[in-house]
């Protein structure tokens, strides 16, 4: 048994024993293996260095009640790496190798994956980096593939209480640039602003479109979700937001287990009075409830600022019961591990 106090988890990185590595070289992937060492040795000319020629993915393993393992969709992660990568002009990973790296390391590191009922998880992380000798300007000669993962704690330690987030003066992609595609890029380019919004003690920033800067784009590092006081599931639609699988899987469970009318539309700024309650998604966060936007002078508080609003508490258990194994997914969504004892 590992010795770690999984109520005391963060969200930060913690060596754990197995990560995997696969080399691209010549146009094509090695075989790939588990490896023990954590450090990675690549030239110092990598385009990933020097152009962010990189791209990542983020998923979680959960401990389920029986002591088996489940993994949320991760095709969906296996697809959008794919279309992140090739974005930045990097090879094509079969998602089968991509599926088959992560399972991998979930089990070569399954006691790191913390008990049910502690609400923590394990958060996995793929990366994709252009490496090689290579001077000019132009996709890399040579690629890694790596996944390493990490148990991480509850996002909020005090249950789902709402936060205040600050609309950005700037932009963290441009209107048709790389704001759809989960790039290292995009996120250089908000520390920044997220540093700023938390110095000012908003839980992040959210980001307007880049092109009229008057619809709610993103959240941070999360999507944007509303809830119209005809309760309507509402979440905002533009090519320069990183489609969060999160925020399709939240789209179906308001109107396949809510029986919400859950559409993707424009969320203007000047029309906030339209939402009751208002939150943001993705895997790192699950749900963060919002509980009021800061834009200039105005404050706007949407259901209330101490109290999460009752759709999305719903939604919230519906998606953990689903992760964790409680509620039955709709069907593809889990991979279940069993682990060997
Ligand atoms: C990863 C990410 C999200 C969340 O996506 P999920 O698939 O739900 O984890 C949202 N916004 C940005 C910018 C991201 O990088």
């Amino acid at each position: 048994m590992v010795n770690i106090n999984w109520d005391e988890l963060g969200f930060s990185y913690m060596k754990t024993p197995f990560r995997y590595l696969s080399h691209w070289k010549n146009g094509e992937w090695d075989e790939g293996s588990l490896t023990e060492d954590n450090q990675l040795h690549i030239s110092e000319s990598s385009p990933a260095l020097h152009y962010g020629q990189q791209c990542f993915e983020g998923l979680k393993a959960y401990r389920c009640k029986d002591g088996s393992i489940n993994l949320f969709r991760m095709d969906q992660n296996a697809k959008r790496f794919n279309q992140s990568g090739s974005r930045l002009m990097m090879p094509h990973l079969p998602e089968e190798k991509f599926m088959d790296a992560i399972k991998q390391v979930v089990l070569a590191n399954h006691e790191y994956v913390p008990p049910y009922g502690t609400g923590g998880t394990m958060y996995i992380r793929p990366l994709l980096i252009g490496v090689g000798d290579f001077m000019g300007i132009g996709a890399a000669p040579e690629y890694i593939f790596t996944v390493f993962c990490m148990p991480v704690g509850l996002y909020f330690k005090g249950g789902l209480k709402p936060t205040n987030f600050l609309i950005s003066d700037y932009d963290r992609a441009a209107p048709v640039g790389t704001g759809a595609v989960k790039v290292g890029g995009n996120y250089a380019a908000s520390l920044l602003p997220g540093t700023e919004a938390k110095k000012r003690s908003f839980s992040d920033c959210i980001y307007l479109d880049p092109q009229t800067h008057t619809k709610i784009e993103e959240v941070g590092s999360a999507n944007f979700f509303g809830i119209t006081k005809d309760n309507q599931f509402i979440t905002p639609t533009s090519p320069s937001i990183l489609p969060s699988i999160t925020k399709y899987s939240l789209l179906y469970l308001a109107k396949e287990r809510l029986g919400m009318e859950a559409i993707e539309d424009d969320v203007y700024l000047n029309e906030l009075d339209k939402l009751s309650e208002a939150g943001a998604c993705g895997t790192a966060a699950v749900i963060t409830p919002i509980g009021g936007i800061q834009n200039g002078e105005e404050f706007h508080v949407f259901h209330s600022e101490e109290e999460v609003g009752p759709v999305t508490e719903k939604l919230y258990n519906e998606l953990i019961g689903i992760q964790f194994g409680d509620i039955e997914a709709p069907k593809g969504w889990i991979t279940n591990l069993t682990v060997e004892k």
